[in-house]
């Protein structure tokens, strides 16, 4: 009589309970702000044009070698009465997605502040049936950027495992919230 008088106490307890699950992916946890996703390259607004030149640095640091940089004249460059000081800049850029680990390395190499680990929900579904559709072009790693949809992975030091992993007060933002 004891024990079932135990278990209907603890099955109420448990029906009281505050859900403890999210209906993803119509419902998103918010990233918390140590979290990181995939590189991203950056927009130079000003100018209006990337803040990449092809330098290669972060492709010679990568250590899966998933990174592909060519670089070119910018045609923009004063000497040629445009108004950009770069005189070369990024032609073409892929990151294969399906390779990179996420690092931060190619962050940490640029002289150029041209790329930045994103960390955004838009950064994270990158789901797909084919593993091909994970090579990014430079139009797809330039677009968030450009559209000023970039939540920078920014590393805040001196936190503990508890304050990174800590759940942010907000529940079950609506998809449309980012970050
Ligand atoms: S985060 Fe690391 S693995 Fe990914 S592209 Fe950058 S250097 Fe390569
Ligand atoms: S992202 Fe930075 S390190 Fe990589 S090619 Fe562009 S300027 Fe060079």
């Amino acid at each position: 009589m004891i024990g079932i008088a135990k278990s209907m106490a603890r099955t109420f307890q448990v029906f009281l309970r505050r859900p403890v699950t999210r209906n993803y992916p119509d419902y998103h946890k918010p990233i918390p702000e140590t979290d990181r996703a995939f590189p991203l390259l950056l927009w130079d607004t000003e100018i209006d044009e990337p803040f990449c030149t092809g330098c290669h640095a972060c492709e010679r640091a990568c250590p899966v070698e998933c990174m592909t940089v060519l670089m070119k004249d910018n045609p923009n460059h004063k000497s040629l009465d445009g108004t950009s000081s770069r005189r070369k800049i990024i032609d073409k850029f892929w990151i294969d997605y399906a390779r990179c680990m996420r690092c931060n390395i190619c962050v940490e190499v640029c002289n150029f502040d041209a790329i930045a680990m994103n960390n955004t929900w838009e950064g994270h579904e990158t789901s797909v049936y084919d593993r091909k559709d994970l090579v990014m072009d430079l139009q797809q790693l330039l677009s968030q950027s450009r559209d000023g949809n970039i939540n920078e992975w920014v590393p805040v030091l001196g936190q503990t495992n508890e304050e990174v992993n800590a759940e942010p007060a907000a529940t079950d933002e609506p998809k449309s919230s980012e970050g």
